[in-house]
């Protein structure tokens, strides 16, 4: 059982660490990821000024770097290992 929450909360922070990052310089602010948001996120607006969405309500669901014609979005784990040593 406890290992089974140990798995459980390794993932969800996986989920909590990870991000989308916007890569600026090849976005055409179509905003076909804005509209694919299933939370109303304003992704073109973070790839616009560069900023990755660190915002908690963030689903992590893909679905704005899934639907981008220009593949300016990618998801970045991060302290993912970090977490996995300790
Ligand atoms: S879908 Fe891609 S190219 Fe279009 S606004 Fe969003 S990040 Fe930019
Ligand atoms: S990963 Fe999902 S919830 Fe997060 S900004 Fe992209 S579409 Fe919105």
């Amino acid at each position: 059982m406890a290992h089974r929450l140990s798995n459980e909360s390794r993932r969800l922070r996986t989920l909590i660490t990870g991000h989308v990052v916007p890569e600026p310089e090849r976005c055409i602010q179509c905003g076909i990821c804005s509209f694919n948001c299933p939370i109303g996120i304003d992704v073109r607006l973070h790839a616009w000024l560069g900023e990755d969405i660190e915002d908690p309500a963030c689903l992590t669901c893909g679905e704005c770097i899934e639907h981008c014609p220009r593949a300016v979005l990618r998801f970045e784990v991060t302290d993912l290992f970090v977490g996995a040593k300790g």
